[in-house]
């Protein structure tokens, strides 16, 4: 094919056979992220067609990281990040030096020198952050513990990553240098002041933004909201998080991923800036599609014959040595089984850190181009695998609470938060209640007036946080989508008097009242809008009522100023 504007190919076929695919993918239930790397096995140099331009491919996707790592920022305060580093610290490098020690002994086993041993050690030890991230999202729990550990174990794995990349050019100048004079001492030395000042510059880094950046970010922010352009302030936090990712890898070093990680984390310092910055956001998702479409792209499928057993021992490193090692860290430092297993299987891959090593590696002539072609196969398998693994998770979980033993004192002397409630799906025995659908702002106080009824009370909210049930009156909670056919039949809406639908999605919300309906055609059903066309839509797939926010803030405004209208009106009238 004629390609003479690379870029907007990869856009347009990226993310036009991404979406086919992974809607495909969805049909099959599996997990869209499959069909987003087959698209990129289908536009990647080794099979017939199209091929795309694999260099801007990967900076679109480094793009993605960028606003995925800002996104999780933005739900993450400083004070979020140190309670968990008691577990994330020591976790990580632990699991990073188990996972490192078996790669190493794999390189081994493959004939390798042990130079290129520690650099394939560690590129099978950590994960990637956009995998991990889009799973967490994808079963709201980034706002839970098991969500911030999980990020926090990101963090310092994303440092460790730093370093290594930092060091690999020493480390290389040593490794040659020892075949001709002994330099032991001096290599050593130049090994400690690389490691102390990128230290250093992290640190730089961090306090800058956190001593500045706190108080200029959000000074900005204010004085463009000033201007009165909405684009504008868009644009201001959009270049917040690209500046501030950017200056930290030019300038301090770091890394883009952990650069707009601080950036998100100082701006949710404030819930208005937050709320606003989140605005940005749907970008992010086109562009994490790309990353998984460029990870496709360098998948040689090849590999599966010309080294299945390389590749099959690589796959048991990360698929199984990682996971066992995070969750008995886990468990040592108190964690209960769900977390551990959550945060065990998330770890179980590896992307795009590893492949930033291995490039290194080879062009530092420490690692073998043969390592590409197994990191690269390990990782495209195994993100395949991935939700499966947290799909069998999901489904253990019930069994996994039941049987936790005595939680395992905490080595750090930190009680561990308490986890969100069990979910399973065991159907309800409540009969003539009322189901309500979402406990956000507006399900709160629906659920607070409606506890001091009579009637008993069935709440089904999909996020994974707390639900502080009101006092008083008979209130189960069922956790899931509830436009999931499984969680709806759960509900018992053969015997129940009401569904309030109080979630803000209109699309979601249809499919909850059209299966609602569909289930019991004389159920009276009270539903949430936030615009005409979705009152439309909801009355349409079978609200009995729906309830458009802004007509009633409009009505109650109204109501408000009545007295100071009338009473004006009243003089000239008079
Ligand atoms: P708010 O807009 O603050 O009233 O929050 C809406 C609440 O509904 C949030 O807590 C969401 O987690 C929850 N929610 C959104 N969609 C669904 C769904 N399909 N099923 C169950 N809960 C949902």
């Amino acid at each position: 094919m004629h390609n003479e504007a690379p870029l907007i190919s990869i856009v347009v076929i990226g993310i036009g056979l991404a979406f086919l695919l992974g809607t495909l993918a969805n049909r099959l239930r599996t997990s869209p992220l499959a069909g987003y790397l087959v698209a990129g096995i289908a536009v990647g140099p080794f099979t017939p067609g199209f091929v795309a331009d694999q260099a801007l491919a990967l900076q679109l996707a480094e793009i993605g990281e960028i606003l995925l790592m800002f996104g999780v920022g933005l739900h993450f305060s400083v004070k979020d990040l140190l309670s968990v580093r008691a577990v994330a610290i020591p976790g990580a490098i632990a699991q990073v030096g188990v996972a490192s020690v078996l790669g190493f002994g794999l390189a081994l086993l493959l004939g390798w020198p042990p130079s290129a041993g520690i650099v394939f050690g560690l590129c099978l030890a950590v994960a990637s952050t956009v995998v991990l991230l889009r799973t967490l999202q994808e079963r709201r729990l980034v706002d839970t513990r098991r969500g911030h550990i999980a990020v926090g174990w990101l963090v310092t794995q994303d440092l460790i990553t730093v370093l290594a990349l930092v060091l690999l050019p020493a480390f290389a100048a040593v490794t040659h240098d020892a075949a001709g004079h002994a330099s032991g001492p001096a290599g050593t030395e130049a090994i400690l002041r690389t490691v102390a000042i990128t230290l250093g510059k992290v640190a730089a880094f961090v306090a800058l933004m956190l001593i500045v950046g706190r108080r200029a970010i959000p000074a900005v922010l204010h004085f463009v909201a000033h201007t009165g352009s909405r684009e504008l302030f868009r644009l201001s936090v959009l270049s917040v998080a690209l500046v501030v990712a950017w200056v930290a890898t030019e300038v301090f070093g770091v890394s883009f991923a952990l650069g707009a990680f601080v950036a998100g984390m100082v701006l949710s310092e404030s819930q208005l800036s937050q709320r606003a910055a989140e605005e940005t956001l749907p970008l992010r998702d086109a562009f994490a599609v790309l990353f998984f479409v460029s990870v496709g792209m360098l998948f040689d499928p090849s590999v599966l014959i010309k080294a299945p057993f390389g590749l099959i021992a690589a796959m048991v490193v990360v698929g199984i040595g990682t996971p066992v090692t995070t969750f008995f860290v886990l468990r040592r430092l108190g964690e209960s089984w769900v977390t551990a297993a959550t945060i065990a299987v998330g770890l179980a891959q590896v992307g795009e850190f590893s492949f930033l090593l291995a490039d290194l590696g080879i062009a530092l002539n420490v690692l073998p181009r043969a390592a590409r072609d197994l990191i690269l196969g390990t990782s495209i398998l195994l993100i395949l695998a991935n939700p499966l693994l947290f799909a069998l998770i999901e489904r253990a979980r019930p069994w996994l609470e039941r049987h936790d033993p005595i939680p395992v004192p905490a080595l750090t002397g930190e009680t561990p938060a308490p986890e969100p409630e069990p979910v399973g799906l065991q159907p309800t025995l409540l009969a003539d209640h009322v189901v309500l659908v979402g406990f956000g702002r507006v399900g709160r106080l629906v659920a607070d007036e409606l506890a001091r009824h009579e009637a008993p009370l069935l709440v089904i909210e999909a996020g994974e946080g707390d639900v502080p049930l009101p006092e008083g009156g008979t209130i189960e909670v069922l956790r899931g989508n509830a436009a999931d056919p499984a969680v709806l039949a759960a509900a018992n809406l053969q015997a129940a008097r009401l569904l309030l639908v109080a979630i803000p999605d209109a699309f979601e919300a249809g499919q909850i009242v059209e299966q609602a309906r569909a289930l019991r055609p004389d159920l009276r059903i009270i539903a949430r809008a936030h615009f005409d066309a979705a009152v439309e839509h909801l009355s349409r797939h079978g609200a009995n009522v729906v309830v458009m926010g802004e007509r009633e803030i409009a009505r109650s405004m109204l109501d408000w100023a009545r007295p100071a209208v009338t009473s004006a009106d009243t003089p000239s009238a008079a």
